[in-house]
């Protein structure tokens, strides 16, 4: 008789893979000793070629050390010395295109989509800073308060006014503001047509984990429909390079030490998740159908000035300096790579400017910080003692995430400068500042 148990397969856990890849390394250094170099040699060649006779290409360049081994058996999978376990194999289509891409370094016009909302708005307002004009998309729902979005709106428009005077041109030239919503195509080929876009970054979506159980349908309208929404535009107007929020959400329940690319995405936890990995999906068939060159970013917990109001360090922020109870999920050993605003923007205008094929970047700070760790943070640059309701975990939420930022660095020159303490050190500034 067969027990339930035998029918459920092993869980795809990377730390099996620090029992495998010892052996790993071991059998190549035994194969060096042996002179058996060819093999080394042919993996060297393999990797400076643009790609190897597969097509595909091992990951590569700075990494922390306790990827190194995963890396290591991942590289010996690609290159076909060593065959590794199924559960190692990475997507082939993650290992293409590793040549860099250089940046285009001349003045563009770039839709962004969103950005009325946090993200959106950081990075509209970093594009207007250094010279580029901004078309803005964004329907204004009222999944937050639409009076922190109309203040987004304002930031930016003082932002062209000051960008203008400093140029002696027009404000109006510089930043325009559609309130819709990406799905409506009449709006969308106007504005298309009218700006003449080749430059997209489409940061719209509905975001948060726990609403996308309450109502699934809202999220694949806004984040799957209107993804393909603008993948349409983007094949239509033959735009030259297309970047696409996704989510450290998509790795669910990961047990890697770092969350690499290159690995199985496949189990997303909550609909939210679901509809990031449809994102990057739907990315990837159409940059194969159309060669459109689409990026994918991969944000881990962002946090920082202007932050999402329904977001964990927002809620800490605003309720320990007002004195009111904060809910802890869980017992404050989980565990967020949590990334500074300017970080995330950094490697959004990086992506931006590099059109890769088709690529998906980690965008992350690359380390952790415990729940209970980052309360206590907040509580120093507050100075006031969080009153705390212990709640139950909640589903949908994972319990760690940890970047592997390696790629990003290599590929788009990207590295997080913003520590954790000075993070929460500016947050509190700016909520003190702007609310109390
Ligand atoms: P946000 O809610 O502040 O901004 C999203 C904006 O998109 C909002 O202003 C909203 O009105 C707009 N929008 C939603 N649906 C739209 C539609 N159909 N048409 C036009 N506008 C629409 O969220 P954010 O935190 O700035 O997130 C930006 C992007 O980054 C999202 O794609 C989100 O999924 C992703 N992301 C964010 C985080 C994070 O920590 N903030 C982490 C991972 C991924």
């Amino acid at each position: 008789m067969t027990r339930l148990d035998d029918e459920i397969p092993p869980r795809k856990s990377t730390r099996r893979l620090f029992h495998v890849a010892p052996i790993v390394v071991i059998t190549n250094l035994i194969a060096y000793s042996q002179g058996r170099i060819s093999v080394a040699v042919s993996v060297i060649h393999q990797d400076e070629a643009p790609f190897t006779t597969t097509g595909l290409r091992g990951d590569r360049g700075r990494r922390s050390n306790a990827t190194d081994l995963r890396h290591d058996a991942r590289e010996q999978n690609s290159t076909g010395v060593h065959s590794a376990p199924t559960f190692m194999k990475p997507s082939p289509y993650l290992w293409e295109y590793e040549s860099i891409v250089f940046p285009h370094t001349g003045h563009k016009t770039v839709l962004v989509t969103g950005a009325a909302g946090f993200i959106g708005s950081h990075t509209a307002f970093a594009l207007l800073e250094r010279g580029d004009e901004v078309i803005v998309v964004d329907e204004m729902n009222d999944y937050y308060d639409v009076n922190v979005k109309e203040g987004n709106l304002q930031l930016l428009r003082k932002k062209a006014n000051e960008m203008a005077s400093i140029t002696g041109g027009m404000a109006e030239d510089l930043l325009t503001i559609y309130k819709g919503d990406v799905n409506n195509a009449t709006l969308m080929e106007a504005i298309f047509e009218k700006h003449s876009l080749k430059w997209i970054c489409h940061l719209a979506a509905r975001a948060g984990v726990r609403p996308s159980i309450q109502d699934p349908l809202l999220y694949i309208r806004a984040n799957v429909q209107g993804t393909t929404s603008i993948l349409e535009l983007a094949k239509e107007y033959n735009v030259t390079n297309v970047v696409i929020a996704s989510s450290s959400s998509v790795y669910g329940e990961s047990e890697s030490t770092y969350f690499s690319e290159a690995e199985h995405t496949d189990e997303p936890v909550s609909p939210y998740a679901t509809t990031k990995r449809a994102g990057e999906l739907l990315s990837y068939t159409y940059h194969r159908l159309f060669n459109l060159p689409i990026t994918n970013l991969r944000f881990f917990t962002v946090y920082g000035p202007r932050g999402r109001p329904d977001m964990a360090p927002y809620k800490f922020v605003s309720r320990i300096a007002r004195g009111d109870v904060i809910e802890q999920y869980g017992d404050g050993t989980t565990s967020r790579d949590y990334t500074y605003i300017e970080d995330i923007v950094n490697g959004v205008i990086r992506a931006i400017d590099r059109p890769y094929p088709y690529q998906v970047f980690n965008l992350g700070k690359g380390s952790g910080t415990k729940l209970s760790e980052f309360i206590s943070l907040v509580e120093k640059y507050v100075g006031k003692k969080a009153i705390i309701q212990v709640m139950p975990a909640q589903p949908g939420d994972v319990p760690f995430t940890n970047a592997d930022v390696s790629k990003a660095m290599r590929l788009l020159g990207y590295s997080s400068s913003v520590q954790m303490e000075e993070g929460i050190m500016r947050t509190v500034k700016w909520f003190n500042e702007t609310y109390l």
